[in-house]
């Protein structure tokens, strides 16, 4: 089942960054950095009293002048409001209520979202400040005081979202619907290709019980098997709003990729890896989620027999981190090959679920340590005693040893490797744990 998502809406300045720093806690510090790729930290996971979910914080792209502010608002809460479970409105005390905090909250309560109010810079202990009272006026229920800097009221800021979280098993109807995040630059092709898709399969329908609360994705089924495609609504019909604020393709990119399964990241054929499309594909790496390189506009390039090589090993140069995705040729245009792209998800879908058990990964952690040394240092040497799989999208393993400072980067790339050799794990990240032991 998808974890909650709860995503911090909110004016310009009010502390929307500093509250979700303060809401993730340590957890940021231990996310690991993929070399070449930033990527901003919008997204983290978060526990509260037994619950994992997700936080987002939709800053991190304020606009530049005030004329743009409100519009910007209402494009945050949009998003926001398309795929958060709970959504936090966060005002300021200290600015008091304004126009545009009003016209959010409107917006908000149309959407019939679980909305959250919390009133930041609220940094006195003592006696409620009355200046708290206005924001009853937003029609959003009792809004909570909260110091982002000190951390007071994050506590029962976090209990009332968790609130609103789905019981256990409340989405069960979308198990075994393939989630799919088609992303990358403008004009790469997203459309064409959702329009491609869902032109020629048959749409069943939208509304499959569980996918209301996100009625922009599109879903459908074929022989392959069962779709939901996010976000689409928009990209199928262009709006102009989205060419205007550009700013907003980061966040909606990021949106999609953590709710989805497998992502197709889209590259332009005529123009091969761009510096956006590294962005792109690190976000969904970084995700950890399973994801197919797709060259789109094939169609529209002059080729002869070594072009698609020659492609091919320009990507897996400029995308590195990512060798594990297939790649794959299409034209949205003429529909080639677009049929493939289902046999293709299904299968990364399935190699990111994949169980190794122990007993297999120690086999061959066994024959990789014996092939290749493990590294030391002044005497001692690596010890590994064991592997185990703890999680799967992606499949993480946690590696037991003597001395993490000994477990080198390259001798933990050459593990990886090992595994992926023996199980595929095709299309999908890895994540690898290692833990001192004794
Ligand atoms: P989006 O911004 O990623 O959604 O991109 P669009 O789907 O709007 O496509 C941008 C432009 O590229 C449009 O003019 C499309 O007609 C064109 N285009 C999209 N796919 C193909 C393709 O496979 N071949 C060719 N030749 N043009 C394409």
């Amino acid at each position: 089942m998808a974890k909650p998502l709860v995503a911090i809406v909110g004016r310009p300045n009010v502390g929307k960054s500093m509250l979700f720093n303060k809401l993730v806690g340590q957890r940021l510090s231990i996310v690991e950095d993929t070399p070449g790729v930033t990527r901003d930290r919008l997204y983290a996971e978060a526990e509260w009293c037994g619950h994992t979910f997700d936080i987002v914080d939709t800053g991190g792209i304020e606009p530049g002048t005030d004329s743009e502010i409100l519009t910007f608002m209402r494009r945050q809460a949009e998003i926001a409001i398309q795929n958060a479970t709970v959504i936090v409105f966060l005002c300021d005390i200290k600015t008091g209520l304004t126009a545009s905090d009003q016209e959010v909250a409107n917006m908000l309560l149309r959407s019939r979202k679980p909305v959250v109010l919390a009133v930041n810079k609220a940094d006195q202990v003592g006696p409620t400040n009355p200046d708290i009272y206005e924001f009853y006026n937003l029609g959003l229920g009792d809004p909570i005081p909260v110091s982002a800097v000190h951390g007071h009221g994050t506590g029962d800021l976090l209990d009332a979202c968790v609130q609103h979280f789905p019981e256990n098993g409340e989405e069960d109807e979308l198990d075994d619907v393939v989630k799919v995040a088609v992303i990358g630059k403008p004009n790469v092709g997203k459309s064409s290709l959702i329009n491609r898709i869902l032109g020629e399969e048959r749409v069943i329908v939208s509304n499959v019980a569980g996918t209301t609360r996100d009625a922009v994705d599109s879903y459908f089924e074929n022989e392959t098997g069962k779709y939901l495609f996010i976000d689409t609504a928009g990209m199928r019909k262009k709006s102009k709003v989205d060419d205007r604020i550009e700013k907003f393709s980061v966040l909606r990119a990021t949106m999609a990729i953590e709710r989805a399964d497998v992502c197709l990241i889209l590259i332009d054929a005529n123009e091969g890896v761009t510096e956006q499309d590294t962005k792109v594909a690190g976000l969904a790496h970084e995700a950890g989620k399973a994801s197919i390189l797709v060259v789109n506009k094939w169609d529209a390039i002059e080729k002869d027999d070594k072009t698609m090589d020659r492609m091919r090993e320009d990507i897996r140069r400029d995308l590195s981190y990512m060798t594990y995705a297939p790649i794959v040729f299409i034209s949205a245009m003429t529909g080639q090959r677009v049929p493939r792209l289902f046999e293709l998800i299904n299968y990364v879908n399935d190699q990111a679920a994949m169980r190794i058990t122990t007993g297999m990964l120690n086999s061959v952690l066994a024959d990789a340590t014996a092939r290749v040394q493990p590294p030391s240092d002044k005497g001692r040497r690596l010890k590994i005693f064991y592997m185990t799989q703890v999680g799967i999208k992606p499949p993480h393993f946690v590696c037991f040893c003597n001395d993490a400072q000994l477990f080198h980067f390259s001798y933990q790339r050459y593990i990886e490797n090992q595994i992926r050799n023996t199980f595929g794990l095709e299309g999908t990240p890895i994540r690898l744990t290692i833990r001192q032991k004794g």
